[in-house]
């Protein structure tokens, strides 16, 4: 039976709730084909001092890894938050068809500015090629990554924050 967008966003949310277990964001990501969940990706910033190892592009490397291929079209990735622009410029790049998202920062707690995924495929002509789903458990995501969250994070990132920095 095919699941839910709902359904699959839930995934996505177990899967963010395990990357706030090791200190990073609780953003997760998985990516479907086939009605099949084939990578699974939290982020892993802190733990692996990686600053590219968001949930997506994580995901997307196991998803490659997985199908044994660089080109993931025919795949649909779950993003529990809105991704950033590197991670919407690696989607753009994998070939994913279809990106659903749930939550994102609204107005003096945006991080990018102006930038939002939807902006920045319409300005590349991705929008031609991927399609968009925007809001699904928007709020559950918003209650589980919060603002203050996101500063936490980010000053255990920047060290400037002695002893919230990474667990031995
Ligand atoms: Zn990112």
């Amino acid at each position: 039976m095919t699941r839910t967008h709902e359904q699959y966003m839930e995934e996505a949310l177990e899967v963010a709730r395990t990357a706030e277990e090791h200190g990073d964001v609780p953003v997760g990501v998985i990516i479907v084909k086939d009605g099949q969940v084939i990578a699974r990706g939290e982020a892993r910033v802190i733990v692996d001092s990686d600053p590219t190892a968001h949930a997506e592009t994580v995901a997307i490397r196991r998803a490659a890894a997985s199908l044994g291929s660089p080109y993931l079209a025919g795949c649909t990735m779950y993003d529990t938050f809105e991704c950033c622009p590197m991670c919407c410029g690696a989607i753009m790049n994998s070939g994913i068809d279809t990106l659903v998202l749930g939550g994102r920062f609204e107005g003096p707690d945006r991080t990018y500015g102006d930038y939002s995924v939807a902006a920045l495929i319409a300005l590349t002509g991705a929008d031609r090629r991927i399609e968009l789903i925007d809001g699904v458990l928007k709020e559950k995501s918003r209650a589980l990554f919060t603002p203050e969250k996101r500063n936490r994070w980010l000053q255990r990132m920047r060290g400037e924050s002695p002893g919230w920095g990474k667990r031995a």
